[in-house]
């Protein structure tokens, strides 16, 4: 899905949409989370009258306890402001030179904006790394495998 960020801004417009986790590619390079994750992207203008893009992504993560290897939910529900610039300059300006510019993050002017990209860099931002059942009762990994002594002794 492809928009011209600028007019989307413009215009107030607002684009909703589910992602399954399943099928990011790059999501599920780093590991098998499945769920499936909202987002609204809503445009407008801002005080300084810049364009802006407003993301909201929610939902629930699937993964697994890193102590027990057991399924958990992790929730997520974050919204990022986004600038819309003119040229990789001023965006570079606004984020790093300036910074009382008030900008949080940023993107160029473009006629056609790659919007799953910008959801899916969202996700991936947002994915729970490492993640413990707050109260994990199972044992760890590593007490479940085999000690290499005992293997030892059977051999022998
Ligand atoms: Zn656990």
């Amino acid at each position: 899905m492809y928009i011209n960020n600028i007019k989307f801004a413009r215009n107030n417009q607002q684009q909703k949409g589910v992602l399954d986790l399943k099928k990011l590619s790059r999501v599920q390079e780093i590991d098998d989370y499945t769920g499936e994750i909202d987002y609204e992207l809503t445009g407008f203008v801002d005080k300084l009258n810049r364009p802006t893009l407003s993301l909201r992504v929610y939902g629930t993560i699937h993964t697994l306890c890193q102590n027990c290897l057991q399924p958990m939910d992790v929730a997520i529900d974050n919204t990022s402001k986004i600038t819309v610039f003119f040229s990789e300059e001023d965006l570079d300006a606004a984020l790093f030179a300036d910074a009382g510019s008030g900008v949080e993050d940023g993107v160029v002017a473009e006629e056609e904006f790659d919007v799953m990209q910008l959801v899916e860099d969202e996700i991936i931002m947002l994915l729970p790394y490492a993640t413990k059942h707050e109260t994990c009762v199972g044992m760890s990994y590593a007490d479940k495998a085999e000690n290499p002594f005992e293997v030892l002794k059977k051999i022998i």
